[in-house]
């Protein structure tokens, strides 16, 4: 069962992944509006749901086993949706298991390291599955398109010189192996907007008291670099998707269906990973015996020893009630062919 649906995520993600060592142009190769003709807006809340499901399930093996992380990343233009497709994905994930961090213009502190520092600190635990909105990818992304951000990073003049995106892309390469060989998964995850969307969710929210707050003039006016950057992320998605940790380009302009892919994409990642509850060995099993005896003895007059135990045992009787109504059914129905094919046989013969 586990094996089908996996199997059948991954049948719905392979579109959306990057093959690695392939060249990409985005207007090209990536339609922001595409959605599966399979799937119909109306069913998409509870396709959501049961990516949920699958993850909360996941997430809570993934934690007692303590043994595996995730980090994903979110990139996206302005507008992309970053922010509502974590609460959506993430909303039925225990929050002690999950921490989001978001990445904004780098402090004078963080100035001070080298540029993969800040993100390094933030990173998941083994157990846990971290977030990156916004991610070490700033770093090829409006750093590159704003190369006075560059000179603001006071690095020495070898390491901002010629080169220096090839240079980057390399290192992040062997982060990110680095990270994975060490247990931690990484997954990447672009938003992709189209520039028409993006005007109307700006306008969406200058319109929109409640979205005011979210508008900043400064977004809108980096909408004259919308070329440089679609540049940037083609360029970031044909050297950084690896077979370790591929790129996965998200149709954003529908934000129902870009959910289900996330969802899809995270689920597939964690059945990939395959975490398991650990299982008690036998000294900690008789120990859990002992116990048990103990607290049995301690029950007051009148109470079940065990109630916990005697629930258990209601439910497997009424399971086991369930499948003796199948047998019967079975039976029944069984008798019933029978005795057609004798009354055929007796209208033949009359
Ligand atoms: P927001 O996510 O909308 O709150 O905006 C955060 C801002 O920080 C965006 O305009 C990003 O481009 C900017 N930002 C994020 N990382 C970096 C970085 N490494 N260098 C410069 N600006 C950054
Ligand atoms: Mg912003």
């Amino acid at each position: 069962m586990v094996d089908e649906r996996a199997k059948l995520l991954a049948k719905f993600i392979e579109p959306l992944r990057v093959g690695p060592g392939a060249t990409v142009k985005l207007a090209k190769d990536f339609d922001p509006g595409y959605t599966a003709s399979f799937l119909k807006k109306k069913d998409a809340a509870a396709i959501l749901q049961a990516g949920v499901a699958v993850m909360a399930e996941y997430q809570a093996r993934l934690a007692a086993q303590d043994t595996w992380g995730v980090l994903v990343c979110l990139q996206a233009m302005d507008a992309g949706g970053k922010d509502g497709t974590i609460r959506h994905v993430m909303s039925g994930v225990n929050p002690q298991g999950v921490h989001v961090s978001g990445f904004k213009v780098p402090s004078a502190e963080e100035l001070d390291h080298d540029y993969l520092w800040r993100y390094a600190c933030r990173l998941p635990g083994r157990g846990e599955i971290g977030i990156f909105n916004r991610s070490h990818y700033e770093e090829v992304l409006v750093v590159r398109v704003h190369p006075e951000l560059l000179d603001r990073q006071q690095l020495p003049p070898a390491a901002k010189g010629k080169g220096v995106w090839g240079r980057r892309y390399r290192e992040i390469n062997s982060w990110e192996h680095f990270l994975t060989d060490n247990g931690f998964r990484v997954v990447k995850l672009f938003l992709n907007l189209s520039k028409e969307e993006q005007r109307i969710r700006f306008l969406k929210r200058v319109d929109l008291p409640e979205k005011n707050w979210k508008f900043s003039a400064a977004d809108a006016r980096e909408r004259k670099y919308w070329d440089d950057y679609q540049a940037a992320f083609s360029d970031m998605l044909t050297h950084t998707s690896t077979e370790w940790a591929p790129w996965y380009v998200i149709p954003a302009d529908h934000k129902w269906f870009a959910r289900i892919c996330v969802s899809a994409v995270l689920a597939h990642t964690l059945m990939e990973i395959g975490p398991r509850y650990p299982e008690v060995d036998a000294a900690k099993r008789e120990d859990l015996g002992e116990t048990k005896a103990l607290l049995e003895a301690e029950a007051p007059k009148g109470a079940a020893p065990d109630p916990f135990q005697a629930e258990l045992e209601t439910e497997a009787a009424k399971e086991e009630a369930g499948r003796e109504t199948k047998q019967a059914r079975k039976q029944r129905e069984r008798m019933a062919r029978v005795r057609a094919k004798v009354a055929k046989a007796e209208g033949v013969k009359a």
